[in-house]
């Protein structure tokens, strides 16, 4: 079957920039949240992001109108009736993902794929609140979504082979590459990123280094981009906790257990950037 049309459901940090690849890429897309304002935001966003890869060479001209003009906005999941393939990326929890995908299972044509751009939730699980569990992935995109090259695809236990293929392609249509993962806690991307992270917030709990000291050191001796402290601000101090949850109950290993430093900034109100305070202070 022809991917034509694409319904993506919610419109937040993730779902608008899912929106943008897909409509530069030539894909009809709906574009779906229940909050209006947050579609509003998400066109603006759209809207600002275009225009910004543009200018640097980016996008072609004809990849700017096909984002401008590809995509329309929806308050209600029946939208979704007529997509030929849908990306859900909601809020983080498993009892409104379920109820979205059983719902999108009773909306949408059988032989649609269903993925979830979800970061940590069971694709099996997710898998079971549908009569199609062969027919749901896990599509992991990265943020920035317009930036990053990196899809994560997971299978759920039962995801057949031939719904893999297909969101392999998809991928590659988008101008990312896709790499394959098992459905297991974190998959393979926060499987080693969070515990790194992690073990970082211990080192400075236990004194062996400042934020500074042990950011410098990832940066200029490990080459990585961001130090693992001021990645923890940028991702948000409550999703890394979040993660590090499943990880620990999921897999059962205390070496996952979350560092106490974590939990008491997150307690403390101190999430990274969004709050204005983590690791580090933002004006
Ligand atoms: P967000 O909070 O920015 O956006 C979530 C959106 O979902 C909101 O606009 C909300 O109104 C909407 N929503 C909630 N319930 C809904 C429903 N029933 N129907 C339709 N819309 C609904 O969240 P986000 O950061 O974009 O994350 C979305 C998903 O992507 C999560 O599963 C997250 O784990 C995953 N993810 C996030 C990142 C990241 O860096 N933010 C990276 C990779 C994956």
């Amino acid at each position: 079957m022809e991917i034509q049309h694409i319904a993506v459901i919610g419109a937040g940090t993730m779902g608008h920039g899912i929106a943008q690849v897909c409509a530069a890429n030539g894909y009809q897309v709906t574009l779906i949240d229940i909050v209006p304002e947050q579609l509003d935001r998400a066109l603006a966003a759209i809207r600002k992001s275009v225009e910004k890869l543009h200018a640097k060479g980016r996008l072609s001209d004809e990849q700017r109108e096909a984002a401008l003009s590809n995509i329309a906005t929806a308050t209600e999941l029946e939208a979704s009736a007529d997509a030929d393939f849908v990306i859900e990326a909601v809020v983080e929890r498993v009892d409104v993902k379920k109820q979205v995908f059983a719902r999108l299972d009773e909306l949408t044509r059988p032989e649609v794929i269903l993925a979830s751009n979800t970061s940590s939730i069971s694709i099996t699980e997710l898998g079971a609140a549908t009569k199609r569990p062969e027919q749901v992935i896990g599509m992991h995109f990265m943020n920035p979504v317009p930036l990053m090259k990196l899809v994560e695809v997971i299978r759920g236990l039962v995801t057949s082979d031939e719904t893999a293929a297909v969101v392999v392609d998809l991928a590659q249509r988008l101008g990312k590459t896709p790499v394959e993962a098992q459905d297991y806690p974190g998959f393979i991307s926060n499987r080693i990123l969070c515990p790194m992270i992690n073990e970082a917030i211990y080192a400075l709990m236990e004194g062996v280094g400042t934020a500074e000291a042990i950011d410098t050191v990832m940066k200029l001796g490990m080459n990585h981009p961001m130090g693992p402290l001021e990645l923890a601000d940028l991702i948000g101090l409550d999703v890394v906790l979040n993660i590090m949850e499943v990880l620990h109950e999921g897999l059962g290993d205390d070496k996952y257990r979350p560092c106490p430093l974590l939990r008491r900034m997150v307690a403390a109100g101190h999430l990274g950037r969004k709050t204005g305070r983590g690791f580090y202070v933002y004006e």
